[in-house]
Formats: C-alpha cells, structure tokens, sequence
C-alpha cells in the first residue's frame, strides 16, 4: 500500500515538473504600445519562456529616419541582453523611451519577468581605421553637408561625411523641408505672376533688418531656383506640384513643398544619392576639433562613439556643416541672455554650435551672434514645431486668452513671438476651420500631430465658436465678436485692424479647430563668416586656408531674423558652392 501511494506521488510530481518546464518553455506573442515621439508605438513581442525572442513594430507614427536605429538596433540589444533595461538610442529618445515602454507593457501582460543576459558588447564594433585620409571631410550630415558632400564628389574628390549621431539629416531632417525659389514651376501652374529675384532679394533683406550681407543674400536669391531645381531632377525630391506657402514676411507664396511636408523627403534622397556615390558616412563621429598645419586646415580630430579618438585627415579641404546652436542653452545666453532654460527648442539634439566653437578655435570670426529666432507656435508641453499650425499661411488666426487678435498672423517670426510673450500667459490660441485646412492640408499631412495634441488637450475641434470658446475658457462673446469682424475684413478685403497681407479667410463656418502654443527656439541666424566660395574667414578677414562653412552655422545670410523658407534655400544653395569649390581644390 506505502508503495503504490509512492509511485503516485512520484506521477503527480513528474507531471508536475514537465508541466512546469513546458510553460516555461512555451512560446507566446503579445502586443504591447507605448508613447512615443508622434502618438503610440504598437509591438507585437515573442516569448519563449521568460526570454524575448522577436518584437515586430506593428503599428507607429515616427519618424522613419529617426526611429530606424530603435526598431533595429535597440531591438538587437534588448533580444541580445533579454533586457529593457538598455540606453536610448541619442537623438531618438522619445521613441526610444516609446519603444521599450511598448516592450515592457507586453512583459507585464506575459506575466514573466526576464532574467537579464550578459553580453559582450565588442561584438558588434565596426572596423574604424585610428587614421583615416581622404581629399575632403565634411563635418555634418544634414542638408548642408550633404549637398557639399554630392558636389565635392561629382567633382572627382574622395569624400567622406561624419555625423556626430546615430542617424543622419540633423534639422533638415525634422523640418517642414519647404523652400523658396521665386519663379519656381508652381508658381507658373497656379498662375500666380509678378515674383522675382530682385523681390525675393528684398524681402530676405528687409525680413533681417538689412544685416545680412548684401552680396551673399544676391547669390541666395539668384540661385534659389536652381538649388531646387537641383533638389527635384538631380536628386528626385518630389515638392507638391499644386500647393505652395507664403511664409510671413514673404511677398508672394514662393516656397515649394515636399511631399509629406516635412524634410524626410529631402534628406531620404540625399541620403540615398551620397550611397549610390559611395560617400562613406561615419555616424556616432563627433568633431572635436579642426587639425591645423602651417595656418592651413588639414583634418579633424573625432571621437567615435564618445571613446575611441579617430582622425580624419583632409588633403583638400574640411567643409563645416554642423548647423545652429538653438538646443545649447549655454551658448544661447552667451550671446543673448534673453533665451535661457525658460525658452524650450524645436531644434534635434545635435543642434549645439560644435562647427562655430570648433572654427573659433582655429580664428574664425563671428557675426550676427545675438540673433536668435524664437518660433511663434510650438508645442507649450515640448517645445516641438507644430507643422499642423501651417493653416497659419492659408488664413488661420491668433487670439489671446481674451479672444482678441493681437497681431498680423503673416508677421515675421520674431515680431509674433514678442507679440505672443505680451499676452495674458505668455501663450496664445490659433484657430481655423476645415475650409482652410482644405487649402493648407496639413491635418492629412501630420495626423499624427493633430492626434497628440488633442490627447494632450492642446487641440480642440467644434461645430461652433461657442463650443470652441468653452473648451479653452474664452469668454463666447468676445471671441464671436472677433470671428464676426474677421469674416467682415475677408469679405471686403481690408483688415482694418492688422493688415493681413494675404487678406483673411472666412471664418464663417465650422468645424473649427483651436490650437494652444508658446514661442521656442527655432533658428541662430549668427554665425561664421564666410566668402562668396564659403571659405571661413579669420577675424583678420583672410580666408582660412582650406576650411569651408554652409547652413546655419554661417552668419551672413539670414541677418536679424530668418524668413521662413529660407534656410533649406540657404543650404542647399551654399552647401553646394561649398563642395564645388573645395572640389576645384
Ligand atoms: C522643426 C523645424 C522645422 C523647420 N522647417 C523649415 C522649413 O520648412 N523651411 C526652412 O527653410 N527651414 C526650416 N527649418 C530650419 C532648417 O531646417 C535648418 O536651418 C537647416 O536644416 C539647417 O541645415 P544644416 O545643414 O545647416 O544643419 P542641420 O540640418 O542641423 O545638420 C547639422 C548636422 O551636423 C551634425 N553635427 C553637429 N555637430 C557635430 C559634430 N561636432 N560632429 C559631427 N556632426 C555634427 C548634427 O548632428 C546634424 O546632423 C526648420 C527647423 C526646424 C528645427
């Protein structure tokens, strides 16, 4: 009897045991979202047992650029270690964050907790040479680096680009890409007549206060066409054939835009262009410092990946391209103690003025250092561009918290944002309906946006104006009052209290949309001091010998206050002389 209850235990107890070690072994896939930079990223993770085998991204609104080193090699890391518990990928932190939050919500729902595994991380080293030589180094990889790099190759130069990040693209990467060329073949489709260098000229002048330098600004506006030319055939960017923006400050609607409406599209095709060149780009290299011989500049000493120190010798020429210094708050209150932590910045990470500090160091002179552009409608909770406020070009307005206009909407940048701080709570309201969001199209053009916004309650959509004033706390009243009046002005075509340059849009009819949004810094217009070939000049006004500048790390186009449009202008344009130059070397 003790025996046969013996073997019986020993069953229950086998079974027991095979039960336990089949679900521990069991394969199972559960879905898990996250937060990331545009709305939710949606995972589908596959477990055997307690260890992560495979997670497939199923549904998500990032950044393609941007959020492919997460989807692959952050993914690697956390199957490799079966971890969450690993670094953000630099300049991919929100959907880095959104990413591993998603991965740890299907953990939870598995009901297992992973046993985290050692790795050797040298494994996955790429073979970068202490020393490496070529005839040109271009430092940066966004729009201005990219096209001195395509040029400087094309003009039979060995060329190699380094990028102080994980990915490539910088601002250009995460701007609304649009630029202006006066004359351009939209222009001529929509019939709109009268544009032209010599006006496009004036307003880039008039829109800095005159401080940018008269002969640079005629090489901007007589080339600005041709660099988007340049753009559309040579590097197959599609701009929107039927739509244009006139930027505030702008006389004509003049800047084209790329489809989707933001530079992924510009930077996609440059990057792919420098591939098909075999223009090698080294990521996660930062500039350190520019290597000078007998006054002349000869390379750059990096560092890879924040450890290893790499060289970068250039025969030829090195080509700055770093961009503006709108994320480095310690540079920004060095030369303008207005724009300190209180300001956030539409700007990428990368953004810090390393090309200014780097150029200073060799004796590059400095302009224009105090003018820093604040843009009037960013995200108040993030500081992020809101793209999807462009209604602003096609007739959308601003009210202040007392439903009153306080400003031309088509002002310059910095003349809205001061006008802005002025408002009851330094915020203000925009609004439009769906007849302007038909002529702008930015509600399809960034869902995405429009969907965060109104869960962070930063975005309301009404029938009516009454139900648009409830949900932000503006008195109806007055803000009835101040829609009828604007349907007044777009009915005569006079505005009789701001001058709306391109003459306001009925507001007749709903639905209609308010945005809340603050000022954030947006752009430094100071910079190097360049030629007309971008040699950098010292503070002597001699050019340094082989070292070239474009893009926003320049200081001589843009004056007090940049246009809008006229900075992709702007880098493509000169980044292009600066690798045809440095390409005659
Ligand atoms: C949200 C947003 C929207 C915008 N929209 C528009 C628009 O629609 N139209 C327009 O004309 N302008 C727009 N702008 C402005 C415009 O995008 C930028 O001025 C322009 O793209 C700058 O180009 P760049 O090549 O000079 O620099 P970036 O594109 O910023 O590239 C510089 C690169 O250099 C890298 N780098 C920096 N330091 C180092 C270092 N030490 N070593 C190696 N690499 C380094 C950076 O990481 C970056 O990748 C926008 C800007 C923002 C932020």
């Amino acid at each position: 009897m003790k025996k046969r209850w013996g073997s019986i235990i020993l069953a229950i107890i086998s079974i027991f045991l095979l039960t336990a070690c089949s679900s521990s072994n069991k394969s199972q896939t559960i879905t898990g979202t996250g937060n990331g930079k545009h709305g939710s990223i949606k995972v589908a993770v596959t477990f055997k047992g307690d260890s992560i085998k495979n997670i497939k991204v199923l549904e998500q609104n990032e950044n393609k650029v941007l959020s492919k080193p997460v989807y692959k090699q952050l993914k690697d890391t956390i199957v490799a270690k079966n971890s969450t518990g690993v670094d953000v990928i630099s300049g991919s932190t929100a959907t880095s964050k959104g990413y591993i939050a998603a991965v740890n919500d299907a953990v939870k729902k598995a009901g297992i907790s992973l046993k985290a595994v050692k790795i050797k991380s040298s494994s996955a080293k790429p073979k970068i040479a202490k020393t490496n030589n070529y005839d040109i180094v271009v430092v940066g990889s966004g729009g201005g680096g990219f096209a001195a790099a395509i040029e400087a190759k094309q003009a039979g130069k060995k060329v190699a680009i380094i990028e102080k990040m994980p990915t490539v693209g910088g601002n250009t990467l995460i701007s609304g890409g649009e630029m202006n060329a006066p004359g351009n073949w939209v222009q001529k489709k929509l019939g709109i007549k009268g544009d032209s260098v010599a006006s496009y000229y004036k307003d880039t002048m008039k829109g800095g206060d005159n401080l940018g330098d008269p002969e640079m600004v005629h090489i901007l506006a007589n080339n600005a066409l041709g660099s988007a030319k340049w753009l559309r055939d040579d590097i197959h960017v599609k701009f929107i054939n039927d739509q244009l923006f006139q930027f505030g400050g702008h006389s004509y609607k003049r800047a084209l835009i790329p489809v989707g409406h933001t530079g992924q599209e510009l930077v996609t095709k440059l990057n792919t262009k420098a591939k098909s060149l075999n223009i090698p780009i080294y990521v996660n290299m930062k500039a350190k410092s520019l290597i000078q011989k007998d006054g002349r500049v000869t390379g750059v000493k990096a560092q890879y990946q924040g450890k290893r120190n790499i060289t970068f010798n250039a025969k030829k020429a090195v080509i700055l391209t770093t961009g503006g210094f709108g994320s480095n708050v310690k540079m920004r209150t060095k030369y303008n103690k207005e724009f300190d932590q209180r300001y956030k910045s539409t700007d990428t990470a990368g953004t810090t003025g390393d090309g200014i500090t780097m150029a200073q160091q060799v004796g590059a002179k400095l302009t224009n250092m105090k003018y820093i552009q604040t843009y009037p409608i960013a995200n108040p909770k993030t500081g992020m561009i809101s793209l999807l406020a462009d209604t602003r070009f096609d007739g959308a307005i601003l009210v202040n918290q007392n439903g009153q206009r306080f400003v031309e909407e088509l002002e310059r940048r910095d003349v809205i944002s001061k006008a802005i701080l002025k408002q009851p709570g330094s915020y203000t309201y925009q609004i439009w309906n769906d007849k302007i969001d038909g002529i702008s199209k930015t509600k399809a053009a960034h869902k995405a946006e429009y969907d965060e916004l109104i869960k962070e309650h930063l975005l309301y959509k009404a029938d009516t104006i009454n139900e648009l004033a409830k949900d932000v706390n503006i008195d109806p009243a007055a803000l009835s009052a101040t829609i009828t009046k604007v349907n007044q002005y777009a009915k005569t075509g006079n505005d009789k209290d701001f001058h709306h340059r391109a003459g306001l849009v009925s507001l007749a009819k709903g639905p209609y949309y308010i945005e809340k949004a603050v000022p954030s810094v947006h752009h430094t217009m100071g910079g190097l001091v360049i030629n007309k070939q971008t040699q950098v000049l010292n503070t002597d006004d001699q050019v340094i010998l082989g070292l070239y500048a474009a893009g926003e790390l320049t200081g001589v186009i843009q004056g007090s206050n940049r246009l809008g449009g006229n900075a992709i202008a702007d880098i493509i344009t000169f980044g292009r002389i600066a690798g045809q130059s440095a390409g005659k070397l």
